[in-house]
């Protein structure tokens, strides 16, 4: 309900912009004051963010495409497998504008793919054999993304490998050769700049990893399936996407 208010609140303004007439003081202040209410309000209580967010999406999405969600009622067939950051700022639903049905995703710190372990990893790999098996995805996206907190920490772990956290470390260690790589090509560069040459070459390992499981090699080398790369940098606003050959030069720029 406060979204709703929220944005009736926000037309009735835009309409009294447009049509040039101006709000008397106290009812142009008494707007404003009501809308900064409720906007508090919103951001403060989870529950009423909760169903404002589901009544948005029902009333402007899901009520106009019937048909949508009628097919997908049958079931999926996304074309793309997609890993991204867990970070709050990367959903590739936004970025890529995917709606559903277009996209399986995995997302987890850095967006990482570890290599095929069926004891370790066995949540990655299940997704993957969901994937690429059943669903039969001809796409596996791999972004990572500029400021990433689980790059910078993979960057800060001390070289005698002392682990201070119950999982982040090790977790972020799939990627450690990318760091090893980084710190030898780009030894002049300071942190901030090392870190923006492994969020991308994390993402290169993580293709690499992709190809240590059978299905995912098989689909590639039979043409089936196509692994890419992608950068997304929400400081520029910027979209790089390369394809799986382990060269850094973007095959495209979006
Ligand atoms: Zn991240």
């Amino acid at each position: 309900m406060a979204l709703e208010a929220i944005a009736g609140l926000k037309k009735l303004l835009r309409c009294a912009r447009s049509e040039k007439v101006e709000l008397e003081g106290a009812a142009a202040t008494k707007v404003n004051q009501m809308l900064t209410e409720l906007t508090a309000k919103s951001a403060l209580d989870p529950l009423a963010r909760l169903q404002a967010g589901f009544q948005h999406f029902k009333k402007e999405n899901y009520e106009k495409n019937p048909a949508l969600y009628e097919e997908l009622s049958q079931g999926q067939t996304p074309k793309f497998m997609v890993f991204a950051c867990s970070d709050s700022r990367v959903c590739p639903s936004h970025i890529l504008n995917f709606q559903p049905g277009e996209a399986f995703m995995v997302r987890n710190i850095a967006s990482m793919v570890p290599p095929y372990d069926q004891k370790k990893y066995s949540g990655v790999g299940a997704a993957i054999e969901y994937a690429v098996i059943h669903l039969k995805v001809e796409n596996i996206l791999v972004i990572g993304h500029s400021c990433c907190g689980g790059i910078k920490g993979l960057m800060s772990i001390p070289d005698d490998g002392t682990i201070q956290s119950d999982f982040i470390e090790e977790w972020v260690n799939i990627c450690k050769v990318a760091k090893a790589k980084v710190r030898i090509e780009c030894k002049d560069l300071d942190f901030g700049e090392q870190c923006s040459h492994l969020e991308k070459e994390a993402v290169n390992v993580s293709l690499g990893n992709l190809l240590t499981y059978p299905f995912v090699r098989e689909g590639v080398e039979k043409k089936t399936l196509s692994l890419k790369g992608g950068h997304y940098d929400f400081v520029k606003g910027a979209f790089k996407l390369w394809n799986l050959d382990f060269n850094l030069s973007p095959c495209l720029s979006l």
